[in-house]
């Protein structure tokens, strides 16, 4: 009993978190500048928090995630950092010879109120920034948002940096990714692919995160979006952003920048979602969807069909990252499971009110900006058949005795997430794998001897 001073009955709290389920902005915008390809990203504070957030993303991926830091000290945190960080990309292209640096502000940086454009500017006219490389930026401190909200800025940085005019529209669409595993990103590229249209994923972490065990260490892999590819989504035919709170503000920046069209989707987890993606792709594309795609669709709607019984009614306590829960309470209510309580630690009364409309007629709660003590208390006042969420939700789990799949950002003590996706219609194949075995193995060990059944 781990959490065993977790009382039943949840009171109101306005100022006080208690087991957070979001972490930092930086720890997104980290995550989104490592989809670059040759990108360092540059952690503009003290060295804690660069050291945290490289602690977190290398647990996740298993992989050695690198980041330059500011490194501050007394006297920067006093009188601003601009000296440690044009410093700082001296050193970064001297020494590691990225193809861009991007730069994300902390908590310390931002409450002093460093200008970070100007310091690059001071940078560049020094001569620190060599010849065809390039340094972004973004402010993303965490005293508001979450590491989602980082990501999105990140994103959202790129497209305002780099992106660059186009007088006519290219046959090909950008897909703006939303805070999604790197196998998950190569699962979006496999289904353009597949149906032939010509994209640009921005980022792109596969390639990055997920690399081969090669004997010799990379310090920049061959995966993530160009600086190329970053300039040519300003000429894009349309932007597909799969994420409102992750990847919309993105598209929204290249429509009103370079009226690249923008439609803003969910993630596509679950098979509504994914036909609205694969819709939204062959539409763009002017084709028609092909029959290897409507196959997969097609074995993931028999998988569900078989199982439809150990689905209905399950009820399902769900916490995570905004876009990920919609796509998620979504996909559940479709299997005809009960999205019961359903947690973001990331604010945002829209998010309350799309899970308000996919659940509508069940008896579900919802929370944003809410976190894993609130979810812990509805669960003890109600319980659910099963938990959805990362890895910190194995205390409840072990506590109140209820399946955990683990799904969102961190996972810390396991490794499917970096290998297996969760989006597109093979993705789901695996979140009813997932949810099935934990059902059903549940099942198994609480049936008694005359019920035990071999079939299922
Ligand atoms: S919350 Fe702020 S101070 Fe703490 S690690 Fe994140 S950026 Fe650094």
């Amino acid at each position: 009993m781990l959490l065993r001073h977790t009382p039943n009955e949840p009171s109101e709290r306005e100022v006080l978190s208690i087991n957070p389920a979001k972490t930092c902005q930086p720890i997104g915008a980290m995550y989104a500048s490592l989809g670059i390809h040759g990108c360092l990203p540059q952690s503009h504070g003290s060295q804690g928090c660069c050291a945290y957030h490289r602690s977190m993303l290398t647990r996740h991926y298993k992989e050695p995630v690198m980041a330059g830091t500011s490194s501050f000290t007394e006297g920067a945190s006093v009188f601003g950092g601009q000296a440690n960080l044009v410093q700082a990309i001296n050193n970064i292209f001297s020494l590691y010879d990225p193809e861009i640096i991007a730069v994300h502000t902390t908590c310390l940086s931002e409450t002093i109120g460093d200008d970070i454009p100007a310091f690059v500017h001071q940078a560049e006219q020094k001569g620190f920034i060599p010849e065809g490389k390039k340094v972004i930026h973004a402010n993303t401190p965490s005293f508001a948002g979450s590491h989602v909200t980082g990501y999105a800025n990140m994103v959202k940085a790129m497209v305002q940096y780099l992106a660059e005019p186009s007088e006519e529209k290219g046959e090909y669409v950008n897909i703006v990714s939303g805070f999604i595993e790197p196998a998950d990103m190569a699962e979006v590229k496999r289904i353009a692919g597949q149906m032939g249209v010509e994209s640009i994923l921005l980022p792109d972490t596969s390639g990055v995160l997920n690399t081969p065990q090669t004997g010799t260490h990379e310090m920049f892999p061959a995966g993530g979006v160009t600086i190329e590819e970053l300039k040519k989504t300003g000429g894009a035919k349309k932007s597909l952003a799969l994420g409102v709170t992750a990847a919309a503000p993105a598209a929204d920046a290249l429509q009103a920048k370079y009226s690249v069209p923008s439609m803003v989707l969910d993630l596509p987890i679950g098979i509504k979602a994914t036909d609205r993606f694969v819709s939204a792709l062959a539409e763009t594309a002017g084709i028609d969807v092909p029959d290897i795609v409507t196959y997969e669709r097609g074995q993931l709607v028999d998988v569900i069909t078989d199982m439809e019984q150990y689905f209905y009614g399950k009820r399902v306590g769900l916490v995570g990252d905004p876009d990920q829960l919609v796509a998620l309470t979504e996909f559940l209510v479709t299997l005809g499971m009960v999205p019961a309580y359903v947690v973001t630690g990331t604010p945002g009364k829209k998010f309350e009110k799309r899970i308000a409309e996919l659940t509508e007629g069940l008896p579900t709660k919802v929370k944003a900006g809410g976190d894993l003590f609130l979810l812990h208390q509805w669960i003890k006042e109600e319980p659910v058949d099963l938990i959805i969420g990362n890895t910190y939700a194995k205390y409840i789990a072990r506590d109140e005795d209820i399946p955990l799949i683990r799904h969102g950002f961190p996972i810390v003590d396991r490794i499917g997430h970096i290998l297996f996706p969760t989006v597109g219609y093979k993705g789901g194949m695996r979140l009813v794998e997932k949810i099935l075995d934990a059902i059903l193995d549940r099942k198994d060990r609480d049936s008694s001897e005359e019920s035990f059944e071999l079939v299922m």
